[in-house]
């Protein structure tokens, strides 16, 4: 195909969350043609997943600069900036309306699932000619696959469909899918589920803000039932580790949830269960076992009712098998991001702002963005999608300077280290752990497989 033609073609962009749709209004504002493909039935409808949780940034971080510029034109009225929207007002009071918007409206297919990416009649092996053949999107619509051409590639399709499983050493397994409807992935909604959590014994594993989100819900579920046990399990070795900036972090809301989890285990109205690393899952006479190591012995945590797995989640290239990809392979992020957010180096959340030169894939026109572009790593902001959508952009449709310009200033986390003298750990041996930290009374059975105890 020669160059010109490919030119007219749109860019196609895959998922319409939060990041999918700024890429769209930086195209808009560019005047360039784009598709956009959300495999849910509605804008936004993996944030409609978590859409009971509020945000920690406030609305003013939310919001892509191209997007809020059509929709004031369009006599749209933009929230308290100072605020931070739940995940639902965030899709009704903003994705919605930018979606519903004349410009925008024809060029976005719902329930419209990417299934794979390729070069027009070249499988990945293939070099030659390669960059002037348009690439071809294969979507499911309506139980129909249809293709569709595009001269560059925006995937924008989240993580959020793909967690992480219980196992320690990220392995799904045969016992944990047929323990599915005991085990919900993410952050429940706890004030709809209260049927199914309230007097029971539920444990949540992970440690991260998802986590905390999740406790807290559970947590004013035993305010009204008091009998609901609250076992918190998380690899670290320290629950202070999870605290976070609090009263320094740069967004209060972010702060507060550390302060918050803190309360309640200082309380003892959380069972803590850390370091612990889990190797097994099982069910026995109606209840959950979890198996694994715990501060350095194998215990089995018997009588759980419900899990909750809050562990991370993980990106998707299975539909990418053709394009020439470059990830990094212990955070399967994008590659030349990785020493930016690895979690086994940075222990804050601040990362800076960075463009179409740490995105570019050795597949031209190629971009993986958003939440996917941080692979395994927690710390993606959307500030930060935005910004990257704006760079790429701007180099897809020749503005080299401009996508090399840095357009954002994030928040700092604050504190990017908490003092871990633990109060656990005792000083000296004459002394004992007196605090709460080292977490709350333990009720449920735990049977340690040493025969010495
Ligand atoms: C509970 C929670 C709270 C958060 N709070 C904040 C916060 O306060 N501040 C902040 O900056 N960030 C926050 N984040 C992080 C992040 O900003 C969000 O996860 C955000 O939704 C990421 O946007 P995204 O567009 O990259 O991905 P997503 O919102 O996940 O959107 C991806 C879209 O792609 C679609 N899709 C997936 N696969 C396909 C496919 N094959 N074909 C077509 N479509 C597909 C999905 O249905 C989805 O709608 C939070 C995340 C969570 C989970």
């Amino acid at each position: 195909m020669n160059e010109s033609r490919q030119q007219t073609l749109p860019v196609a962009i895959i998922g319409g969350g939060p990041v999918g749709l700024a890429a769209a209004a930086q195209l808009l504002t560019k005047g360039e043609e784009f598709i956009l493909f959300e495999s849910g039935s509605s804008i936004g409808s993996s944030v409609l997943e978590w859409g009971h949780v509020r945000m920690f940034s406030p609305w003013h971080y939310n919001i892509d600069r191209a997007a809020k510029e059509f929709l004031l034109k369009s006599g749209w009225s933009p929230p308290n900036e100072e605020e931070p929207p739940t995940g639902r007002e965030l899709v009704n009071d903003y994705l919605l309306p930018l979606s519903h918007l004349p410009e925008m409206k024809t060029k976005i297919y719902l329930n419209a699932k990417v299934v794979g990416v390729a070069r027009k009649g070249l499988d990945k092996l293939k070099t030659a000619q390669r960059e002037n053949a348009p690439f071809q999107v294969y979507v499911e619509i309506d139980g129909e696959t249809k293709v569709f051409e595009a001269r560059a590639v925006i995937d924008s399709s989240g993580t959020w469909r793909h967690p992480n499983p219980i196992l320690s050493n990220g392995l799904w397994t045969k016992a944990e899918k047929m323990l599915e409807n005991r085990i919900y992935y993410g952050i429940p909604n706890v004030k709809e589920l209260e049927s199914r959590y309230k007097d029971k014994a539920v444990m949540v594993i992970g440690s991260g803000h998802s986590a905390i989100n999740a406790l807290l819900e559970l947590a004013d579920l035993k305010g009204k039932f008091p009998e609901t046990q609250i076992y918190w399990a998380m690899r670290k070795k320290r629950v202070q580790e999870v605290y976070g900036g609090q009263e320094n972090d740069g967004l209060p809301a972010r702060g507060e949830l550390g302060i918050k989890i803190q309360k309640l285990v200082d309380t003892h109205q959380i069972n803590i269960l850390t370091p612990f690393y889990i190797h097994g899952v099982s069910e026995t006479d109606g209840k959950i076992i979890v198996t694994g190591d715990l501060k350095g012995e194998e215990v089995s945590i018997n009588g759980i009712d419900e899990v909750v797995v809050s562990t991370g989640f993980r990106p998707d290239t299975r539909f990418l098998q053709e394009v020439r990809l470059s990830t990094d392979p212990a955070v399967e992020s994008v590659e030349a991001l990785a020493p930016l957010i690895d979690p086994n180096i940075h222990s804050c959340g601040t990362v800076r702002p960075h463009g179409e030169a740490e995105l570019r894939q050795p597949e031209k026109n190629f971009y993986i963005v958003g939440m996917k572009s941080y692979g395994r790593a927690p710390t993606f902001l959307l500030a930060t999608g935005y910004e990257q959508v704006r760079s790429v952009v701007a180099y897809l449709t020749g503005d080299f300077e401009g996508a090399k310009e840095v357009q954002l200033e994030l928040p700092e986390t604050g504190v990017c280290r908490t003092n871990l003298a633990s109060c656990c750990e005792p000083s000296s041996p004459a002394q004992q752990p007196t605090s709460s930290c080292c977490g709350g009374p333990v009720k449920i059975e735990i049977t340690r497989s040493s025969c010495c105890g």
